[in-house]
């Protein structure tokens, strides 16, 4: 488990980010979420403050395109007498 640390492109704050493939991501905030101007905003004007930083995205969009954010490899046991999970 590889948490690498990134700041919004926009707003600046410090996330902690791990990628396990294109669709998976996890964002761990280092300071309150509602700190983002972008998500404060959000949920001032919607009342929704679980919606993420648009911002924040496309900075994770682009250091995983700039090779900045690799993928975490999780070590799945592979073979025939691996018991699958569903
Ligand atoms: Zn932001």
């Amino acid at each position: 488990m590889t948490m690498q640390p990134l700041n919004c492109e926009t707003c600046g704050s410090a996330v902690l980010v791990e990628k396990f493939s294109a669709a998976h991501t996890s964002v761990q905030w280092m300071t309150e979420a509602s700190e983002c101007p972008m998500i404060r905003d959000t949920a001032r004007s919607l009342g929704d403050t679980r919606r993420g930083c648009s911002a924040l995205h496309r900075t994770i969009d682009r250091a995983v395109a700039r090779n900045e954010l690799t993928e975490s490899r999780i070590d799945l046991p592979d073979g025939p007498d691996v018991p699958r999970l569903h």
